[in-house]
């Protein structure tokens, strides 16, 4: 399972990505932390965003997007991964599909976490609170006025990335603001093993009853059907298929082949 988290800083795509993690034993690929930990070791790359970050601007996309590029090549990558803060422009969407593309590889899907950006504001306030509580130092972005900057490179520069998704059918909305377990809830939805496989264009019968129909076919040819319709948002599930509509029952059918006899 390969998918992006998308939304604003603030808006709890870390958090959901621990719990993608733990859910599909994939791995969490964070571009802020990757840079954290570049600027705390003080790398050459650490040297040249340090004061990007503490700004709130983005880093150059040159840099994000060697690093996924390296972390997507290491072997714990391969079982899929949620990508949480990358990409944030189009330029690096579209370095991430040729990446994909020259692996074979494909996006499950995109979630959009939708948030309040007033609220927004009183969250980082209580994670300040929260972290100054456990005593633990403070991101240096973790300031109401870093935040506006961040907040602003987000609708400048990754906004864009929702047309991007959504013209490929990618992308799925959330409600950010609801509490994590029902965010949680929403994201497991989208991803939720489809009930049924779609096993071929031609027909949504599951297999066990296609073998059924498949003998039957012998015997006679049945009228054809229409390809089962699979919903937008049914595409990100694996195709989960839509009810094919009910034939008029016989009875009734037959009963109004009766009255138009009559009225002949
Ligand atoms: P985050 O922890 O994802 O909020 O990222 C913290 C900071 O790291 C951002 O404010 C940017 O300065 C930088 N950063 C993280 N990911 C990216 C990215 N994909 N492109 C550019 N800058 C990034």
């Amino acid at each position: 399972m390969r998918l992006i988290l998308l939304g604003p800083p603030g808006a709890g795509k870390g958090t959901q990505a621990q719990r993608l993690v733990a859910k599909h034993g994939i791995v969490q690929l964070s571009t802020g932390d990757m840079l954290r930990a570049a600027v705390a070791a003080g790398t050459p790359v650490g040297l040249q965003v340090k004061d990007i970050m503490e700004r709130g601007d983005l880093c150059p996309d040159d840099i994000v997007v060697s690093i996924i590029a390296d972390r997507i090549a290491q072997p714990d990558a391969k079982n899929g991964f949620v990508l949480d803060g990358f990409p944030r422009t189009v330029a690096q969407a579209e370095a991430l599909e040729r990446m994909l593309h020259e692996k074979g590889l494909d996006l499950d899907g995109v979630v959009e976490l939708k948030v309040d950006e007033a609220q927004l504001l009183r969250r980082i306030e209580s994670r300040i609170r929260q972290t100054l509580a456990r005593g633990e130092p403070l991101r240096k972005d973790d300031d109401p006025e870093v935040l506006k900057t961040r907040l602003d490179a987000y609708r400048r520069q990754t906004a864009p990335l929702i047309h991007h998704y959504r013209e490929k059918n990618l992308l799925r909305a959330v409600d950010g603001m609801a509490p994590v377990d029902e965010v949680t809830a929403a994201i497991n939805w989208i991803f939720a093993k489809p009930k049924r496989q779609i096993t071929s264009t031609k027909s949504a019968t599951p297999q066990k009853t296609q073998t059924k129909l498949q003998k039957q076919k012998k015997k006679a040819k049945p009228a054809a059907r229409k390809p089962a319709r699979v919903s937008g948002s049914a595409k990100a599930r694996g195709g989960r298929v839509a009810a094919p509509k009910k034939a008029a029952p016989k009875k009734a059918a037959a009963k109004g082949a009766k009255k138009s006899a009559k009225r002949r």
